[in-house]
């Protein structure tokens, strides 16, 4: 499969239409815009969405899609909440009616369909992209995910699809705790592979992404088969386009 190249990015004035609490911070919010029926996107793209900001102008955050449904011509995008930054301020007073801007879709980390067997690796701020992802995977090609959570409910909100070789590995965290650094490292390293050609999805905690990459490349999946992407990062608020500052490693 290919990504959308960026001359196909187009603005959406979304708008609320409900919300939903999937857990104690994750939260679902459906939004309608006109002429979403055409968009065209792979699961694991996002809409980089502009948020309105304390400084009277927009921050730029982005949010991978849950789900569209065409006919009805709306989008689901789930929003982990946690402290005070303009996303998450604005998803915790969301109410029907609400408009932002979203562009999109953006990304280029999808489903790699030549893939023997898919590994995801995340935390609630991927949750919605990993959600879609073991949706749309070949039910017969065996997939490992890995997800970190301080909310236990959240088990039954992300789930393998009937019959699919999906499984499903939940690491807890205490409650309130928004990363357990090396948690899911540590599980990568003692997870039984299936055989093949693996392609890893490593999505979330950007230093903790890292260490799951090198974990990875250690255990022999070659780093062109991983998709290492930054969500956000503990010790900073994302940048104003929407992500966590880069380290070296994963330029
Ligand atoms: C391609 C892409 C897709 C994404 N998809 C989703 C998605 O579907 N759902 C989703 O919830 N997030 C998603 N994210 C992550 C989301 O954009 C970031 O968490 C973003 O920082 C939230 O913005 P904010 O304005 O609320 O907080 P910021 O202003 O960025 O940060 C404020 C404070 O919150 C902390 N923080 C930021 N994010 C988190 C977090 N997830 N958990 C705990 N503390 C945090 C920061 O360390 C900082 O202290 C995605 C990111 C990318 C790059």
């Amino acid at each position: 499969m290919s990504a959308p190249t960026r001359r196909e990015f187009q603005t959406w004035d979304l708008q609320v239409l409900d919300t939903q609490a999937l857990g104690r911070d994750l939260l679902q919010i459906r939004f309608a815009a006109e002429g979403l029926d055409a968009l065209r996107w792979q699961a694991g793209q996002d809409l980089m969405i502009e948020f309105p900001n304390d400084e009277g102008s927009t921050t730029r955050r982005r949010y991978s899609i849950r789900r569209l449904d065409p006919v009805a011509a709306t989008v689901d995008l789930w929003f982990a909440l946690h402290g005070s930054g303009p996303a998450t301020t604005w998803a915790r007073h969301s109410a029907p009616g609400l408009r932002v801007p979203g562009i999109g879709p953006r990304g280029n980390v999808v489903v790699d369909s030549e893939a023997d067997w898919h590994l995801f690796v995340g935390d609630e701020s991927s949750m919605g992209a990993i959600a879609a992802m073991i949706e749309v995977l070949d039910p017969a090609t065996p997939a490992r995910v890995v997800l970190s959570t301080d909310d236990p409910d959240l088990q039954h909100v992300v789930r393998a699809r009937a019959g699919a070789r999906t499984e499903l590995t939940w690491l807890l965290r205490e409650p309130g705790v928004a990363s357990v650094e090396g948690q899911l490292a540590a599980a990568l390293d003692s997870l039984a592979f299936p055989e093949g050609k693996a392609h890893g999805y490593v999505l979330g905690e950007i230093s903790e992404v890292v260490r799951c990459r090198d974990v990875l490349v250690g255990r022999g999946i070659e780093r062109e088969r991983i998709d290492a992407k930054g969500y956000w990062s503990v010790r900073a608020g994302n940048l104003p386009h929407g992500e966590p500052e880069r380290p070296d490693a994963l330029r």
